[in-house]
């Protein structure tokens, strides 16, 4: 899509750090970094959102998020890493064209990493009711 700074990257025509590509999704470094080997995941096809687009453009990401994690594991040797995928400006999204960072995670580097927790928790049957009735 025009404008889309991941639509150029994916494309080639704008640069970036690229350490895995396949037809359908391209892994780059994230200009800044979280972590050593933060790294975005994206389709090739311009989707806004999680929710939008098909359930093939989410499976052509995790397939990327699959061999990328490997990759990163296998060359850095994290301890952990943390998948995080932002979608809407409430989630803190700012490039709308759908990614999934991968964070490598080492033991002790004090990220927390998670949104907290409201005082008054959800009754889960309530919740449950509300997604499935
Ligand atoms: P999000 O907040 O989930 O939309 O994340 C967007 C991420 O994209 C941020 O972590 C930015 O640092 C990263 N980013 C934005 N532009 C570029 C770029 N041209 N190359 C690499 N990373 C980028
Ligand atoms: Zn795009």
């Amino acid at each position: 899509m025009a404008g889309c700074i991941f639509c150029a990257i994916v494309t080639g025509e704008a640069p970036a750090h690229v350490i895995y590509a396949d037809d359908d999704a391209v892994a780059f470094l994230d200009r800044r970094p979280s972590a050593l080997g933060h790294t975005l995941v994206a389709p090739r096809r311009h989707v806004e959102h999680l929710w939008d687009g098909d359930a093939e453009d989410v499976v052509a990401v995790a397939r990327a998020v699959h061999a990328t994690a490997a990759l990163l594991h296998d060359r850095l040797q994290p301890d952990g890493l943390t998948m995080r995928q932002n979608t809407g400006a409430a989630s803190g999204q700012d490039v709308f064209h759908l990614h999934v960072h991968l964070v490598p995670r080492w033991h002790g580097d004090g990220h927390i990493g998670w949104p907290t927790r409201p005082d008054d928790l959800p009754d889960l049957a309530e919740v449950q009711a509300r997604l499935t009735r």
